[in-house]
């Protein structure tokens, strides 16, 4: 519009003006006299000059002074797919911005979430269809926070006048936050953001009075790095037998923190000691080269063995090995494992690194498990009330890696874990079983792990004259 304006008046003027002059030079006049043709020609003169001087004025006006409305509107967009969603925003400053949250539920989809929080079909779709780039909406688990962004005109008044769905952004996993901002009628963006995390470490030190499981969240460690330390632990101690009051924990442990102070996600444990009456065992955290990590003692001896002594958290151990009257079939015979008895839906873990061998249904087990180690060694896992989602057989399990949970299929009076241990097929008593020892750290494994048992050592001697507030108790 202003680019037809503009040159138009200027093609006029100037061929008329160049004549004018031409036409003056021929007719020589005395100065000091004005003629009435020269006073005509002044007015001309400034009459031109005054309109190309009104249009300049305009056109300068509308250009630079003056929002143009188109301009306006596209400046109201964001440039598409910048680094950071942050200066996306900024770039939008004059709409209102209000978010809310919605968690998924169970059985539910990021679809349905966006429906029930009344997000007009058309733009959720759009939206999903943006999301479905870089993320599979398929993969977030029940309990994902979603939350959802709303935004109004600057003149509208977000209190009383209907937003517009501006898109959402959720952390799917602790390292991961996505993006999606509405960047014109049906249009998204979408940013795929990492976010980095820090490690700070923390010291759990309490004396056990009631189970390690109450001394150490008593400390502040979280339930799951509660249950790691245990099974660390259950590798060589018995904790339905072994743990006396009095018994002490020691435990260095981190969490990560996201840019904002956040708790992100728990770390891992560094260094656990347990003194266990009078006996310290002390198993200190060691990262191999191929990204995997395990634990040892001060002699470079792997704490991890063949098989775990419990592979159920919490359970009390409810029949033992041996010749015994069968509960439900009534007459006498070897019971071929350990009874554990647990509430319903208790995770069961592999007992150890091996082949699944068997998932499968018979009358006696009900759901059962089977699991091939190294050394002729096998699990059974039986009565489960359902599979590890997932779980097939030849697959490959790591030790504690959830297989199962406790329940009562097949031949059983309550929820328990019936559990077997087979040296080439001839079942073993687990609790007196005589395991191969775990690996032996070389050289170069020790030199690794005495540089880890520093860096411990020095994090725990800064936190120890940082935080007064710790318990320090006599070490026994
Ligand atoms: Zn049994």
């Amino acid at each position: 519009m202003t680019n037809a304006f503009r040159p138009a008046p200027i093609s006029e003027t100037t061929p008329t003006q160049a004549s004018e002059m031409l036409s003056e030079k021929l007719v020589e006049k005395p100065p000091g006299t004005v003629t009435p043709h020269q006073r005509r020609r002044a007015r001309r003169y400034f009459t031109l000059s005054f309109f190309f001087f009104l249009v300049m004025a305009l056109w300068l006006l509308t250009n630079y002074v003056l929002p143009d409305p188109n301009k306006a509107d596209l400046s109201a967009r964001p440039a598409p797919a910048p680094t950071l969603i942050m200066t996306n925003w900024q770039d939008i400053t004059p709409m209102h911005r209000r978010s809310r949250t919605a968690t998924l539920k169970k059985s539910d989809s990021l679809a349905a979430l966006l429906a029930r929080e009344g997000i007009e079909p058309v733009a959720a779709d759009a939206a999903l269809d943006t999301l479905q780039e870089v993320f599979d909406a398929r993969r977030l688990k029940p309990g994902q926070i979603v939350r959802i962004f709303t935004e109004w005109s600057q003149d509208a008044d977000p209190d009383t006048d209907v937003g517009r769905f501006a898109g959402f952004d959720l952390i799917p996993s602790p390292r991961q936050r996505i993006i999606l901002r509405r960047t014109g009628h049906l249009t998204f963006d979408i940013v795929d953001q990492n976010r980095p995390l820090s490690d700070r470490f923390f010291v759990a030190d309490a004396l056990i009075t009631s189970s390690v499981y109450e001394a150490a969240r008593a400390s502040g460690m979280a339930p799951s790095l509660v249950v790691d330390m245990i099974r660390l632990f259950s590798f060589n101690i018995d904790f339905q037998r072994d743990i006396r009051e009095g018994d002490q924990l020691e435990v260095l442990y981190s969490r990560r923190f996201d840019g904002r102070n956040q708790l992100a996600e728990e770390g891992d444990i560094l260094y656990a000691a347990l003194t266990n009456r009078g006996k310290r065992y002390t198993y200190w955290r060691l990262e191999h080269k191929d990204g995997s990590a395990a634990f040892y003692d001060e002699t470079g001896k792997s704490v991890q063995r063949l098989l775990m002594k419990t592979p159920v958290d919490g359970a009390r151990l409810s029949s033992r090995f041996g010749m015994r009257r069968h509960p439900i079939l009534g007459y006498t015979r070897l019971h071929r494992g350990l009874d554990f008895a647990a509430p319903t839906g208790t995770p069961i873990y592999a007992a150890g690194t091996g082949t699944v061998a068997n998932v499968s249904r018979s009358r006696e087990y009900g759901r059962f498990v089977k699991i091939q180690h190294s050394n002729g060694y096998e699990t059974v896992y039986a009565h489960l009330s359902r599979f590890a989602r997932g779980l097939k057989s030849n697959a490959t399990v790591r030790q504690g890696q959830i297989i199962g949970f406790v329940g009562m299929s097949g031949l059983a009076t309550g929820p328990h874990l019936h559990y077997e241990v087979l040296h080439y097929g001839k079942p073993v008593n687990p609790r007196t079983l005589d395991l191969p020892p775990g690996r032996q750290l070389d050289a170069a494994g020790m030199t690794a792990l005495n540089a880890s048992i520093a860096v411990a050592q020095k994090r725990m001697r800064s936190l120890a004259t940082r935080d007064n507030t710790l318990r320090s108790l006599p070490r026994r």
